[in-house]
Formats: C-alpha cells, structure tokens, sequence
C-alpha cells in the first residue's frame, strides 16, 4: 500500500489540513486528517466490486500493450515474456491481497 501526504478541506477541523491518503492498488483505500485523527475508510467490499469492475479493461488493455511491444520489439518482447509471465501473476496476488485487507 502507498501513502500519500496531501491538504484537504477536513469536514471535522473546518479547515485545510493535511491528510493521509492510503492507496491499495490504483484505488484510494482510506483518508485519514493528521490534525483530529479522522478517518473516511472505503469497506473491502466496495474496493473488491472496484478491483473486480476495473479487471477486464485492464487485462484488455494489456494484451492491446503486449501486442503492440511483440510487433515493434520482437526479440526483447520474447527475451521479457518468460519473466513476465511469473511476476505479472504475483503482482496482481498482491494488488488483490491489498483491496481485500
Ligand atoms: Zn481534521
């Protein structure tokens, strides 16, 4: 998960503060204002229905990527596909893994 450091209007404080916004995956996770300590967390069902929607656009996306790599680069394209092939699953176990806890 990534942290951020941003300023944002706090409902709570009335004021801008700075806030911490904690990203799981590409989706923003939970907002919490480092002045009064409150927190707007997004439930694991909501990101889990956001991962879900997300997925097939994003896989589409990538074969459109890989496509396009295989026919311009050829022969780096075939030298990355084995590599590939073993992290690409790993990252997307983690990006899950991220959402659901
Ligand atoms: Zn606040």
């Amino acid at each position: 998960m990534i942290n951020c450091q941003t300023e944002l209007d706090c409902l709570h404080c009335g004021d801008i503060t700075v806030h911490t916004v904690l990203y799981a995956s590409l989706y923003i996770k939970s907002i919490t204002c480092n002045r009064c300590a409150r927190t707007i967390e997004k439930s694991a069902v909501i990101l889990m229905w956001q991962y879900g929607r997300d997925l097939p656009a994003r896989a589409f996306a990538l074969t459109r990527r890989l496509k396009r790599e295989a026919v311009s680069h050829p022969v780096s394209f075939a030298f990355s596909l084995p590599k590939r092939m073993i992290y690409k699953p790993i990252e997307l176990s983690r990006e899950l893994a991220e959402v659901c806890l």
